[in-house]
């Protein structure tokens, strides 16, 4: 059996225009992908993520959500069911992300390397500098920061009824192969009023992602809250008490948004080839390939 299911972000959205646009581009990239080409699925993860990070209307890699200084700064990771782990957080000027987390993954020393240094990495290990902005990310931008003269974490705090869920769509896929391992993958350009240098869940392990012999786990949504509970990794533990995938997705979602209030989005797969989707927004794009 080898199966992929990607999502293209999940949040409260109404405007049938912007469903449609995530909804092509999530269509696009699981289409663009030829499973037959691939052996693991460490290697389908990573190519679904790069094929999302380039679609303009998704937030990863090119297509990102700018930070409120103006700088585009990015998280991404993906892991597997041996264990493997690499992630990059705070990235800056680079089209695919996760291709840098999968370098580090492969290399297998360290497992996360953040801002100035995951670029330096980048740099040594031949990845071209590449602006991620166009020109809608620039102008959300624009706009986003006209009724914010003066930039203070302070201001952000009073205003965060306003400035929660926004807009997300960040990336991800979860994949197993004809071996049974398994693999996810995340990749993010944060929140529309993200302070400079903020990191949510999307990249961290066991929060935003997650991967062991049992499932594999993609989050999206607000990622603060999400990080705060593990979210990712609580899908693991419902699993092995009820055997369901799709009650322990469901359940997960759901135990984060009473705790938290939280919309939050997740796709995953287990061992068995079982996968499941559960969102406790109003729209999550999503594409799912092979048997
Ligand atoms: N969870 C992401 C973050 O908080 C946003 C998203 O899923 O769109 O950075």
């Amino acid at each position: 059996m080898t199966k992929v299911l990607i999502h293209g972000g999940a949040w409260n959205t109404d405007d049938q225009d912007i469903r449609q646009k995530e909804i092509d581009a999530t269509n696009r990239s699981g289409k663009s992908l030829d499973l037959s080409k691939y052996t693991s699925a460490l290697d389908i993860v990573e190519a679904a993520v790069v094929a999302q990070e380039l679609e303009e209307a998704l937030d990863a890699g090119i297509g990102s959500i700018v930070q409120l200084d103006g700088r585009i700064r990015m998280d991404a990771a993906i892991c597997t069911s041996e264990g493997q782990y690499g992630a990059v957080l705070q990235i800056e000027h680079i089209d695919t992300p996760i291709k840098v987390a999968r370098r580090i993954l492969d290399l297998g020393y360290h497992s996360i390397l953040s801002g100035e240094g995951a670029r330096q990495f980048a740099t040594e290990q031949g990845f071209p500098y590449v602006s991620p902005y166009t020109d809608h990310t620039f102008r959300d931008f624009m706009e986003g920061r006209k009724g914010i003269s003066n930039l203070t974490y302070d201001v952000l705090v009073k205003n965060k009824e306003e400035y929660d869920i926004k807009k997300l769509s960040t990336v991800g896929a979860v994949a197993i192969d004809k071996d049974g391992r398994l693999a996810a993958a995340c990749s993010t350009g944060g929140l529309e009023f993200g302070y400079p240098g903020r990191i949510g869940d999307t990249a961290i392990l066991g929060a935003g992602v997650y991967c062991s012999k049992h499932v594999a786990v993609a989050c999206t949504g607000e990622g603060d809250k999400i990080l705060r509970h593990l979210t990712a990794r609580r899908v693991e533990d419902l699993f092995l008490q009820s055997g369901s995938l799709v009650e322990a997705t469901e359940e997960a979602v759901a135990e984060l948004n009473k705790l938290t209030g939280a919309g939050c989005g997740l796709i995953a797969m287990a061992h068995t080839g079982e996968s499941a989707i559960a969102m406790s927004t109003t729209f999550m794009s999503t594409y799912e390939k092979g048997a």
